[in-house]
């Protein structure tokens, strides 16, 4: 009997789908590649054609300029050569898919970055039970545990409303995590106009058209040091301690990412307030998938493997490292 999945190459560069001839996320140009979404380490330019979302190809339009693409919606089953194509929501930021593909009656499912935690921006994960489960691991340690973004959120009012005379410089990513951070305010009765880095107004105004509402949103730039205190001021992490910043009322620097879960990581980018907000599953996101969908078997792309393959070991189910380069997660 042929080995499970005997029909998927992985190669350094990504994922390759033999008899459907298309590359999944690849880190070097392809003729033919599926995306599973628009961060940076899996979208990359200068494909010949590519399969995605309409909003993922929207997000890659916007960064890259119009791609070859052939948008393909949730739920929408296409066949590429040999192979049965669909994508179905990841929960990771908007337009973001699983890519789901069966042949010869094996079912595989490429998570691409999940999470299963609400997130008002995009469509919440769909579990699809499948034969081999090919997941990320970002924060496949058990060490990482997110703590409930709700609170998270509430820590950022209380220290906002705690001195009017300062205003409140998140850094977060400009796709996904800066809108997030938005809908999450919005959601917790925060009604002010809420101050963006000028990085962010494209993709905002994207989530926008998506039907994403975020508020009222003004560009950070020409606004008065007077007029932005007492507010939330939102800015790509690079914008947090340079020049850019000055302009701003005595800011108190905070942070959204996964990633603040490491003080000495806090620390070091001078965040005076972490917000542990992430895109990523956690270590009981990342398990719980598993025992759900029941795969005979797990391939692991990236992130901190050794531990997941371990619990999977431990678990009755094979496991292995796909030692894929070139993805980063830095951007949670
Ligand atoms: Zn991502
Ligand atoms: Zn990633």
């Amino acid at each position: 009997m042929a080995r499970l999945g005997s029909w998927i190459e992985t190669f350094p560069e990504g994922i390759y789908v033999r008899p459907a001839d298309a590359w999944v996320d690849p880190s070097r140009p392809k003729p033919r590649a599926l995306i599973t979404h628009g961060h940076g380490d899996h979208a990359r330019g200068g494909h010949g054609a590519v399969l995605a979302t309409p909003e993922t190809l929207a997000i890659m339009a916007l960064r890259y300029g119009e791609q070859n693409g052939q948008p393909v919606g949730y739920g929408e089953a296409v066949r590429v050569g040999e192979v049965d194509v669909s994508f179905v929501p990841a929960g990771h930021v908007l337009g973001s898919a699983q890519i789901v593909l069966e042949h010869k009656g094996e079912k595989i499912v490429v998570s691409g970055d999940y999470k299963r935690r609400e997130d008002p921006t995009c469509h919440p994960f769909v579990p699809v039970p499948c034969d081999v489960f090919i997941t990320e691991a970002t924060f496949g340690l058990p060490v990482f545990r997110h703590p409930e973004t709700s609170g998270e959120i509430d820590r950022l009012l209380h220290r906002l409303h705690s001195d009017d005379s300062r205003c409140v410089l998140v850094g977060a990513y400009a796709l996904g995590k800066a809108q997030r951070v938005i809908a999450e305010l919005r959601r917790r009765g925060h009604e002010e106009p809420i101050y963006i880095h000028g990085a962010l107004e494209k993709m905002c105004a994207l989530y926008e058209d998506h039907g994403i509402p975020l508020g009222e949103l003004r560009l950070a730039t020409g606004a008065s040091k007077d007029e932005l205190r007492g507010k939330i001021v939102i800015a790509p992490p690079g914008a947090l301690n340079d020049r850019w910043s000055r302009r701003l009322p005595n800011p108190v620097t905070a942070m959204a990412s996964g990633w603040m879960r490491i003080r000495q990581r806090a620390r070091q980018a001078n965040v005076e307030l972490p917000l542990v907000i992430s895109d990523h599953a956690d270590w009981d996101e990342l398990t719980c998938t598993i025992r759900e969908l029941e795969p005979s078997e797990v391939w692991i792309t990236h992130g901190r493997e050794e531990a997941l393959k371990h619990w999977c070991l431990t678990h009755q189910i094979k496991a292995c490292e796909l030692n894929l380069v070139g993805y980063e997660d830095e951007e949670d």
